[in-house]
């Protein structure tokens, strides 16, 4: 995978280049999502890396080396860093060639959708729904649970949904499938395709 946030011994915290998105997620959600949640896995990150062996390592080698607790805040921030950036305000529609590869991987662009929704919607507990690309470019839907990125299984890792709760409980409470129905409005196809 691409390496997604420069490591100077230190990760910065991603920048969110949007204070809200527009009927899909709200502002208060994105203060707390971006501002305390990711916040705090970037700053356990930065205090536990120091002696680890693995801080001068790209993000996604540390996410596939690290252990508990260290694991636990790398695929976070991770995650966290691929999710938001891949979400505008005026999003970049699906080019020819992820629609090619949809319709050759999926059937249609729609079936992809509605696996992927249907994997969101059924991770049991907190989690991630992907989208990546294997090592022979066959896209796959995978269900993740709480941390943990394709990445560590040797694939490239393209589209992410959050459904830890905290992603979606104050817009939408208890319904995870209308959150994950809504995200396709905001998603940037320039950014996923872009991590191919
Ligand atoms: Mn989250």
């Amino acid at each position: 995978m691409k390496d997604i946030m420069p490591n100077n011994g230190q990760f910065a915290m991603p920048e969110l280049p949007y204070e809200a998105l527009g009927e899909v997620i709200s502002k208060e959600t994105l203060s707390f999502h971006h501002g305390k949640h990711l916040k705090a896995y970037v700053d356990n990150l930065n205090k536990m890396l120091p002696g680890s062996g693995l801080e001068n390592l790209p993000l996604g080698e540390v996410v596939c080396k690290a252990e508990g607790g260290l694991f636990n805040n790398a695929g976070q921030v991770l995650n966290h860093a691929m999710y938001f950036e891949q979400f505008a305000n005026s999003p970049k529609p699906m080019g020819d060639r992820m629609k090619a590869l949809l319709e050759r991987d999926f059937g249609s662009v729609e079936a992809f959708k509605k696996e992927f929704e249907q994997k969101g919607a059924t991770l049991f507990g907190s989690g991630w729904v992907w989208l990546s690309a294997g090592k022979d470019g066959k896209l796959v839907v995978t269900q993740q649970k709480n941390a943990e990125n394709p990445v560590t299984m040797g694939l490239c890792p393209l589209l992410t949904f959050d459904v830890w709760e905290h992603a979606y409980y104050l817009d939408y409470q208890n319904r995870r499938a209308d959150y994950l129905a809504a995200l396709w409005q905001i998603v940037d196809w320039q950014v996923v395709e872009s991590r191919l």
